[in-house]
């Protein structure tokens, strides 16, 4: 038996090159020269995630044998006896990345090709188009119709629709406000004039955000039924999922989700009882390649297709993972794709390129893709206090982001 190649150190690379925070992790093997990326990317506690893999998973991992994927994710999972949750999952996760990385890498085989062999070429993929109102909203569309997009998610000022008028109660404290009722309105009115104008060749998506009371959801779901979305996301919060049931009772509106999800508990029940109809993790929050692996396959057997989470702060090295499942899973559906910039290209190289809307693999081991450390440290993690999450209804009461 030759001796098996182990972990010789992980390191924590932090960086920012835009407006998110990225963590990578970097699984260095006793074989010279051979290592893995994963990402741990919880951007809004990012210096939490650092800290739980180099006090915590580091120090328990040094020295095992790289190849045993299952039992580091499994032992990792149970080894603080307390488990899940966001901070430690993106932890566990940055490893197992990485660990299915070098697999691959050692196979000279795609991670792809490790979990079966491609279903398709490439990744048909969704980008996101907003605006003030449904007019810029419509332009931003068109614009990505020449760039070949097909499927575009449509939304009125961001998430929840900013720029509404509102009273606000006297001494408000400051925030990002919204008022959910004029969001309903004016959105199913934005996502009627997109879908006349642009006719029903494109496919269109919407996210709600979860920032909807659950009868609100219901009826939003049912409005927009007309207009024959490719799917709603995250129409209700991961706490109010029973209210899946009484929106598939209502109406066909295809619905996404699950981004937020970081226990098997959250999803089981939705995919068992076929109240959705795509899983959407965010595979670094979930745990990594592994129990993506496991979900995939365990809703395929319902008929659930994937579209994995796939925002700007999801790490490049993430986003090429997605992509390994995407062009593995026979049920996958689409994609989510944030447009990185050229910098990312240059931090990241392999970071996957998007053609006439599909997302392409390149032709390297692993994960395919590499991270120029030098220049990543060029642009170091700011401190900052979060913004966007600090979301209030009109009257000022806290509400979810
Ligand atoms: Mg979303």
């Amino acid at each position: 038996m030759p001796k098996p190649i182990t972990i010789q150190d992980i390191k924590v690379i932090l960086t920012q090159p835009g407006k998110s925070r990225l963590c990578v992790v970097k699984v260095i093997t006793s074989e010279p020269g051979l290592y893995g990326l994963g990402c741990a990317t919880f951007t809004q506690r990012i210096f939490a995630v650092a800290t739980a893999i180099e006090r915590h998973l580091k120090p328990f991992l040094l020295g095992r044998d790289v190849d045993r994927i299952e039992e580091i994710w499994n032992m990792s999972l149970v080894h603080g006896y307390w488990r899940n949750g966001p901070v430690l999952n993106n932890a566990i996760s940055g490893v197992d990345q990485a660990l299915w990385d070098i697999k691959g890498k050692r196979a000279g085989m795609s991670v792809c090709d490790l979990l079966g062999g491609k279903s398709r070429e490439a990744a048909q993929v969704y980008v996101h188009a907003d605006g003030r109102d449904k007019e810029e909203v419509l332009d931003n569309v068109r614009a990505f119709m020449g760039q070949g997009y097909r499927f575009i998610r449509v939304q009125l000022g961001g998430y929840g629709g900013q720029g509404s008028p509102m009273v606000k109660p006297r001494n408000a404290p400051p925030g990002a406000y919204f008022d959910p009722r004029d969001y309903c309105r004016r959105t199913l009115d934005m996502i009627a004039f997109v879908r006349e104008q642009v006719g029903d060749e494109v496919e269109l998506l919407h996210d709600i955000h979860e920032r909807l009371a659950p009868i609100h959801a219901l009826a939003f779901a049912k409005d927009v039924e007309p207009f024959k979305l490719f799917f709603l996301e995250d129409a209700l919060a991961p706490e109010d999922i029973a209210w899946f049931r009484l929106i598939r009772g209502q109406c066909a509106t295809p619905l996404a989700m699950g981004e937020l999800f970081n226990n098997p508990q959250e999803w089981q029940l939705l995919i068992q009882e076929r109240l959705i109809d795509f899983i959407r993790m965010h595979i670094s929050q979930m745990g990594g390649i592994t129990p993506a692996r496991n979900v995939a396959i365990f809703a395929g057997q319902y008929g659930i297709r994937t579209a994995w989470h796939g925002p700007s702060d999801t790490s490049p090295v993430g986003h090429a993972a997605n992509l390994q499942l995407d062009l593995w899973h026979p049920n996958f559906g689409v994609q989510e794709w944030y447009r990185p910039s050229e910098l990312d290209y240059a931090i990241f190289p392999g970071l996957p390129v998007v053609q006439d809307g599909y997302l392409y693999p390149n032709d390297q081991p692993g994960l395919g893709i590499d991270i120029d450390e030098g220049l990543a440290a060029k642009y170091p993690c700011q401190d900052f206090v979060e913004q966007w999450t600090q979301t209030r209804l009109p009257d000022g009461g806290p509400a979810r982001p």
